[in-house]
């Protein structure tokens, strides 16, 4: 393997046969894909079909049934036997149907967060899948970028990449280009490449790719970042909890009933089998595995409504989300940023709305001289300067298209806003920058909120220039010779490194007029609901007097500023709305002024009192007063990500469950923080995306709330299906021990009880994972994390219904067998069949648990109807066909009996309905009484 960090930048280039302007041609990337492969570390996620399978036979029912066929054997019951195993194969089959198809969905997902990379391909920039790349590929690395395979770095602007991933050193590290004598070198040490599995954290660079898939160094220690978690979550820990306590349960019951059994003078033959049924039909082994298809399907959902889901536990926990910390840009707001306001020197310009992102521009008009833009717009000589500090100080690009008609802007919203503004007011920016090429930089980040570019004058054609643009910068030249930095930032951080302000064409001192001028200017857009930015400019002395690029930020003179607007998305409105109404508090988080920010949320409804914390305040705090706001304050302004850090701690320590948007580097932190971190699909950067539970692909606060409403959703049925399985559970063991009781002999034969257990109450439940939200989902509070899985009245309703299901299903068969008239047989189908058919009232009265079957509308869950049908035609076949009856030692029933049978049986569904009715009735007596 080559060592490629000892070869120069050229070298590794030929080697290649790579060129850093021209990227590879398709003919070489089609050739070098069949030589290398796709630039993918192999699986070692995901679980195979035949891991699925297994994992189905050797779950504890399982055991169960197959102890209880082998008991048949010696027994001769040659019959049970096989229907045994019958009943054991269909069984796996279901289960394994399931769980495969919660599988594929989870390894869609997965396919779903390969990151995309920018790579240099013939000749142009393109963005593909980071499994696309191949060895020689040119790619390009900024900020929050995930290293998409091993590269020798061609150029390095300040870039730093944290690599602990493959190191362990969580500092990040500083990149370089230059070549490196000892080959070998620790990979921490190999400055000048960079690898796989690591993140950009700081500026940008330019790699040259030179490792893909298993061959890089990530994939030599073959350790997969790309695992999903497969750790239980919550609710699967606490089913399987709730699983081992109901089977030591059983092992009583069985027990009991195993003794009463031989009491009332049963064969111990019968007794044995009876037991080891009964057994099977308590432990409820259903109870992880649907856990898992549910959050499965769940996540599968939330996909389609853009909600990509990275660990399934999110699924869950997203349902008993609390409080909603949301960033304004672009998640509240569209992110499409226009500027309309322009302030130089206390005097105002107003711009008209036309000049924003994405439209119709007009024709970009090459002429220079004076502009008039709806007649009051003329060039000054501070404005033009304004609007070229705040396209040069900038890394978006201009694109034109179709004919020039429509010009674009492609970057940072909120950058691409200024050099649209300065194009349509003919200062287009490759023209800035072929007289001010940018020899320097220091990024923006959200901590300083500002960003430096260090320019140098060329010796390109000045004329060129706008007449009053060209007159501004003679003027800076004449004050300093070679280079000139322009800031651009937070107007209130730009003002505590200003000390001068450019007026008239020349430095005057910054002194309180200017600043309080400067300051009202910025609260009055800001108040607007407005983004403003400052920008600034220093003369810097020649290069050789050697100034570090991290002390330009002082001394600056102030040009001016500039408003743009970011309108509210529309549906957030509607979102925040359904949020209160799902007891969910949203919380807006900006680095925008305070004003802004309270403008912004009035309109959303977010706050509408008007209190605003700034990032200043949050530091004059202690964490317990910070804890004790954060109760009623939902804005906060001005704030750096490690404030967004804090603000989860104090909310979580308050005992809320808390969601964090987020999309930066810095931001990694607060998103690991919060119970859900959400990044953004679109803007986020790798690093967060990595960091979270939950991306946004449409960046649309509106989809973190429907992605609760799933959650939710998912979180009702799961309880569903135990409340079914449970209640139908208890009604087997209810009659196994009252008929006894009642001195009758067996109530039901070990095959009966299998059947029930396995085929009637199986179909139906599944149908309720399907079931869609109740129409109360989102007008209730969070459920409580810790919840237990038969809080709120479950362990309640599962008691009292099971003991009726019980009782009505031996009522007639006892009744039957007491009057001495009808046959074991008989008599014993009868009970099995009301079983049977309670069981379905049950689970079409389950399907909701607060509206009747009626107002939920019979028709509305097809899979539930379909398998109450299915079950009633098997039960049907059961009874009246003979080999099954042979073998289920069943009667038929006259036309009679199976109509009383029927109508006993909505005994059931009849007491779970009015008992909904009671307590909607008591609901709404309640509301009456204490009216809001
Ligand atoms: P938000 O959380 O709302 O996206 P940011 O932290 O991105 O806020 O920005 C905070 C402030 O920093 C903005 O109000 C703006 O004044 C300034 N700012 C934003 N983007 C840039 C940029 N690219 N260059 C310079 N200043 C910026
Ligand atoms: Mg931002």
């Amino acid at each position: 393997m080559t060592d490629w960090h000892v070869l120069s930048s050229e070298a590794a280039l030929t080697q290649l046969d790579a060129d850093p302007a021209q990227g590879l041609s398709p003919e070489v990337i089609e050739r070098r894909r069949t030589e290398s492969g796709s630039n993918e570390l192999k699986d070692t996620g995901g679980r195979s079909p035949w891991t699925i399978l297994w994992e189905q036979l050797r779950g504890a029912m399982i055991l169960l049934l197959v102890v209880a066929a082998v008991v048949s054997v010696v027994l001769h019951e040659y019959t049970d036997a096989i229907v045994i195993l019958a009943i054991v194969v269909l069984n796996a089959l279901l289960g394994f149907g399931q769980e495969y198809r919660a599988e594929k969905a989870m390894a869609a997902l997965k396919q779903l967060s390969v990151p995309i990379v920018r790579v240099r391909r013939g000749g142009q920039v393109r963005e593909i899948s980071a499994r696309e790349l191949v060895p020689g590929d040119i790619v390009l690395l900024e900020v929050g970028n995930h290293v998409p395979a091993d590269c020798r770095l061609l150029e390095s602007v300040n870039l730093k990449v944290q690599e602990a991933a493959l190191t362990g050193e969580s500092e990040p590290v500083e990149k370089q280009t230059a070549r490196l004598v000892e080959p070998d070198l620790p990979l921490g040490d190999r400055a000048n490449c960079v690898f796989v599995g690591t993140l950009v954290t700081y500026g940008h660079g330019i790699g040259l790719v030179t490792e893909i898939g298993m061959k890089t160094q990530l994939g030599q220690i073959a350790r997969s970042l790309q695992t999903v978690e497969a750790e239980p979550t919550p609710l699967q820990t606490r089913l399987a909890q709730l699983g081992r306590m109901l089977a030591l349960a059983a092992l009583g019951i069985v027990a009991i009933v195993f003794v009463m059994g031989l009491l009332s003078g049963e064969t111990p033959r019968l007794m044995l089998m009876t037991a080891l049924s009964l057994a099977v039909a308590v432990v409820p082994e259903g109870l992880p595995a649907v856990a898992t298809v549910a959050l499965a399907l769940g996540a599968r959902r939330m996909f389609q409504r853009n909600a990509l889901i990275r660990k399934l536990p999110a699924v869950e926990t997203l349902g008993s989300v609390t409080v909603i910390c949301s960033d304004k840009t672009g998640t509240l707001t569209e992110n499409r940023m226009t500027v309309t306001a322009l302030d130089v020197a206390g005097n105002r310009i107003d711009l008209p709305e036309t000049l924003s992102h994405g439209h119709p521009m007009g024709k970009l008009n090459s002429d220079s001289g004076i502009v008039d833009v709806r007649g009051t717009v003329a060039h000054s000589s501070s404005l033009s300067l304004l609007l070229a500090g705040a396209a040069l100080c900038n890394d978006a690009e201009l694109v034109v298209e179709s004919n020039r008609e429509i010009i674009r802007a492609i970057g940072d919203p909120t950058e691409g806003a200024l050099v649209l503004a300065a194009a349509q007011l003919h200062l287009p920016i490759d023209k800035l920058l072929n007289v001010l090429p940018r020899v320097d930089e220091l990024p923006f980040d959200s901590d300083r909120k500002r960003m430096t570019t260090v320019h140098e004058w060329s010796a390109a054609d000045r004329d060129d220039l706008e007449p009053t643009l060209r007159s501004a910068l003679e003027n800076i030249r004449g004050i300093s010779s070679h280079r000139i930095a322009f800031t651009k930032g937070a107007v209130d951080s730009l003002l505590l490194v200003s000390d001068h302000v450019w007026n008239s064409d020349e430095l005057q001192p910054m002194d309180e007029n200017w600043r309080n001028r400067i300051s009202q200017a910025n609260e009055e857009l800001a108040g607007m609901g407005m983004r403003v930015l400052g920008v600034a400019f220093r003369p810097l002395p020649d290069a050789g007097e050697n100034l570090h690029i991290n002390s330009v930020e002082e001394g600056l003179t102030f040009i001016g500023l500039l408003a743009m607007i970011d309108p509210a998305r529309p549906e957030v409105e509607e979102a925040v709305h359904r949020c209160r109404q799902a007891g969910i508090r949203p919380i807006m988080i900006t680095g925008d002024h305070p004003l802004t920010a309270q403008y912004i949320a009035g309109e959303l409804g977010i706050s509408k009192d008007g209190q605003v914390l700034s990032g200043q305040d949050l530091e004059n705090m202690s964490d317990s007063e910070l804890r004790s706001v954060v109760d009623s304050v939902s804005v906060f302004a001005r704030v750096a990500p490690k404030h967004k850090l804090r603000l989860v701690k104090a909310l979580q320590e308050n005992g809320e469950v808390v969601a964090m948007t987020g999309d930066g580097v810095n931001d990694a932190p607060a998103l690991k923080q919060a119970h859900i971190g959400v990044a953004m699909g679109i803007t986020g950067t790798d690093v967060a995306k990595e960091s979270s539970q939950m991306v946004l692909l449409d960046d649309n606060f509106a989809t973190i709330v429907n992605a609760i409403e799933e959650g939710r959703k998912v979180y009702d049925n799961v309880r569903k299906f135990v409340k079914y399985t449970m209640t139908s559970n208890a009604g087997e063991i209810w009659v196994m021990i009252l008929g006894p009781l009642l001195g009758m002999p067996l109530p039901l034969l070990p095959l009966q009880i299998l059947w029930v257990n396995l085929v009637t109450d199986g179909l139906p439940g599944l149908a309720l994972a399907v079931e869609k939200s109740e129409r109360g989902t989102m007008t209730r509070p969070p459920h409580p994390p810790r919840e237990a899985i038969l809080g709120r009245r479950m362990g309640i309703d599962i008691a009292w219904i099971g003991l009726l299901m019980g009782i009505v299903s031996l009522l007639m068969g006892y009744l039957e067998w007491s009057a001495g008239d009808s046959s074991e047989a008989h008599w014993r189908t009868v009970i099995f069949t009301v079983l049977t058919f309670s069981q379905m009232g049950n689970a079409l009265a389950i399907r909701s648990e607060h509206e009747s079957l009626f107002q939920l509308g019979i028709f509305s869950n097809p899979a539930m109807l379909a398998s109450v049908a299915l079950t009633f035609g098997l039960q049907m076949a059961v009874i009246y066909w003979p080999p099954l009856q042979s073998i289920f030692k069943t009667a038929p029933l006259s036309g009679i009996e199976l109509l009383s049978c029927l109508a006993l049986s909505t005994l059931v569904f009849c007491s779970v309905e009015i008992q909904k009715l009671i307590l909607q009735w008591r609901e709404r007596t309640k509301q009456s009484r204490e009216p809001d």
